[in-house]
């Protein structure tokens, strides 16, 4: 059996500052990887390669066993597998809860509105926002827009969730209902990849946690080695700053 998503020997540069260097990530289904590293050490490159946000350089990643970096590959196709979250909520402003749930379901999946606002509905209810249907984004707490663009990136029914931490622009208040969503995506079995800086909620969700250092996979383990017995002394002085 082949993983969901396998990531291959990827290499980026930016001119010439090499920003992932040689990476290689295998996820299975229904598996949760908490990626965490300092601030520049390409978490957020290597989110935006998978989601082919940007080109690779070098090695390939490959979504359900099909290469997805390769030339023929459709961005739109794979796009429409993959849900994407930001730190910056991106909703709409113009658009009301529903209808920027309902846009990509109805606009590049080609549900009809009926259905799409049904499914949309249906997750707003299942995640406490059922209220909200209507509001537009300027109405809500930073929280419940985040929740709302979680919903919206669910909403076409992805086989993979690439979370970008989700909760860094969030007053800290509001950190837990978003977590809380994502505990429940977990529950549900949604495989998912998430950059993120909550160390304790990345102990607490991760099957695994990988190490980003200057563009280098460095480690990639179970929580329970990477936090309690890192292999790299880079690791630990990681784990010492943030814990
Ligand atoms: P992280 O998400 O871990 O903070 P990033 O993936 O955002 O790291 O960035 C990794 C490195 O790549 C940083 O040095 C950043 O400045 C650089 N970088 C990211 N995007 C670009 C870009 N579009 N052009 C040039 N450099 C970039
Ligand atoms: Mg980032």
């Amino acid at each position: 059996m082949s993983a969901l998503l396998d990531v291959e020997n990827v290499w980026k540069h930016f001119g010439d500052h090499s920003v992932l260097r040689g990476v290689d990530l295998t996820v299975e289904s229904h598996q949760v990887v908490c990626l965490i590293g300092a601030s520049g050490s390409g978490k957020s490159t290597l989110l935006r390669c998978v989601n082919l946000l940007e080109t690779v350089d070098d090695g390939a990643i490959h979504l359900d066993g099909e290469e997805i970096t390769a030339v023929r590959a459709d961005p739109d196709d794979v796009r429409k597998r993959i849900g994407m979250v930001f730190q910056a909520f991106n909703l709409f402003p113009h658009m009301t809860v529903l209808d920027n749930i309902c846009l990509a379901p109805r606009k590049v999946h080609r549900v009809s509105r009926a259905k799409a606002e049904a499914r949309a509905r249906e997750l707003l209810a299942r995640f406490g926002l059922a209220g909200k249907a209507d509001a537009y984004p300027d109405r809500l707490s930073g929280g419940q827009q985040q929740r709302v663009a979680i919903i919206r990136a669910l909403a076409p029914g992805p086989r993979l969730m690439l979370l970008d931490e989700v909760t860094s622009a969030l007053d800290p208040t509001l950190v837990s209902e978003v977590l809380n969503i994502i505990r429940e995506l977990k529950e549900g079995g949604m495989t998912m990849v998430l950059a993120t800086h909550e160390m304790a909620f990345a102990r607490e969700i991760a099957d695994t946690v990988g190490f980003l250092h200057n563009g280098v996979l460095l480690e990639h383990g179970p929580p329970e080695v990477i936090f309690t017995e890192p292999a790299h002394p880079e690791t630990r002085a990681f784990l010492s700053r943030t814990l």
